[in-house]
């Protein structure tokens, strides 16, 4: 593959746009961000025209592949009608109703833009209801970049003092933050326990811990944090961001059986275009009904919930889960076994649809991992296959066992040559 044509678009942009990227981690991909001028199914076209087996899938959106027909055609179809409108459509309501099947504690919903502005008003809401201030999140986990969530990202960052992740932050808002740890039944009992005394609103996990490892949570951490929350006054909100739609149609509740009060989704409900949401129980949701403000001008536009809903018919025929669990499995042990071998042995850890490169004996965090993934990083896409720089890895149900072929292929001349 000749990556000349992107690094030369890489350095024009670079001239306009604040680092060259969208969206800050994407100047990380090695030796720089692939430009593409095309992107069907499994795959993404360089501006030269070179394919790539695409395993990024834009950060998590893409469960059925880029352009499904299926999203497309009713997209095209509202577009050509309406745009924005700023009042009452049918399908507010219409892709409201879709998410609202799909998910066990679907009661009623929020629409917004990304899972950041979602998260925003998932807190607000746990705040509204419960007069209290504070939130408890878990180490290394990602919530977004606002203020108030962007912290405690580290291993040991845990505790009553949150680390601010960024430069420019406030901190003056992350005395509303309480750093737990993920899985750690004890500890979230103790912090839990005096919820009403440390005025905690709200307990506000990735039950994957997408981000940070992908790890499965135990049946007793999950049940705990039900149970106590329940005991104590405390909302409990999953962040569903990536896992939503993507690890089972119901995401986590679903899967793992435990239900929260409120869970925030985004990226795969509105299959590649601008979508998030709170869903959860109506109580919560309604106070927007008794003086907690939502708003936002792009909340809920015909565009977007044409995907949404389209996305959500796709969804309900239980084959797509079925595909993704297939495809992905392969992908484990064919990619999992080539790596496990290399000259320094990591592993792949997966919850359905989604994987994450670990390195044996070292940790992974948001911004990356470490062991040899940035040189297979470099080296796969020089072969025509594009991964994460964190190394985390979004199957979907447009790839084929060819496309783990190749990519085994590719894998092992690359680390032969480490
Ligand atoms: N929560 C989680 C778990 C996420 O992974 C992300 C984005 N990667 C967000 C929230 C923020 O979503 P967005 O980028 O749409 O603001």
């Amino acid at each position: 593959m000749g990556l000349e044509s992107s690094r030369i678009a890489f350095e024009r942009a670079r001239r306009s746009v604040g680092a060259g990227v969208g969206s800050g981690l994407r100047a990380a991909m090695q030796p720089h961000p692939l430009f593409v001028s095309e992107a069907r199914g499994a795959h993404v076209w360089d501006l030269d025209g070179d394919r790539y087996i695409d395993y990024v899938m834009a950060w998590g959106p893409l469960v059925l592949g880029h352009s499904d027909p299926r999203i497309m055609d009713a997209v095209l179809d509202v577009a050509g009608r309406m745009q924005i409108v700023g009042t009452g459509h049918v399908l507010e309501y219409a892709a409201a109703e879709a998410v609202l099947e799909s998910v066990p504690h679907g009661e009623r919903l929020l629409w917004s833009n990304t899972g950041t502005e979602a998260v925003q008003i998932a807190l607000r809401l746990a705040r509204a209801a419960t007069g209290r201030r504070r939130v408890v999140k878990f180490a290394k986990s990602y919530h977004g970049w606002h203020d108030t969530v962007y912290a405690g990202l580290s291993d040991t960052d845990c505790g009553e003092v949150a680390a601010p992740a960024s430069r420019g932050q406030s901190p003056s808002v992350l005395d509303d933050l309480v750093v737990a740890r993920f899985n750690d039944v004890e500890m979230i009992e103790r912090i839990l326990a005096e919820a009403a005394e440390r005025d905690i609103a709200a307990v506000l996990v990735d039950p994957i811990m997408s981000n940070a490892g992908v790890e499965a949570p135990s049946q007793d951490f999950l049940q705990t944090l039900r149970s106590r929350c329940d005991q104590h006054g405390v909302v409990l909100i999953y962040d569903e961001v990536i896992a939503g739609f993507r690890i089972a149609r119901g995401g986590a509740a679903e899967l793992f059986g435990v239900r929260p009060d409120l869970s925030v989704f985004g990226k795969a409900m509105a299959g590649g275009f601008t979508q998030s949401a709170v869903v959860g129980r109506a109580d919560l949701i309604d106070q927007v009904t008794d003086g907690v403000v939502h708003a936002g001008t792009f909340n809920g536009n015909p565009v977007a919930l044409a995907a949404v809903k389209a996305t959500m018919e796709v969804l309900a025929d239980p084959a797509v889960y079925q595909t993704l669990e297939s495809v992905s499995a392969q992908f484990e042990v064919a990619i999992g076994g080539l790596l496990a071998s290399g000259p320094r042995a990591a592993r792949l850890q997966r919850v359905g649809s989604l994987l994450q490169f670990v390195p044996d004996l070292e940790a992974t965090s948001l911004h990356g991992t470490g062991g040899l993934w940035s040189q297979i990083l470099g080296g796969m896409l020089a072969s025509g296959v594009m991964f994460m720089p964190s190394g985390k890895i979004f199957l979907s149900t447009a790839h084929r066992q060819a496309d783990i072929d190749t990519t085994a292929d590719a894998l092992e001349k690359v680390l032969r040559q480490l």
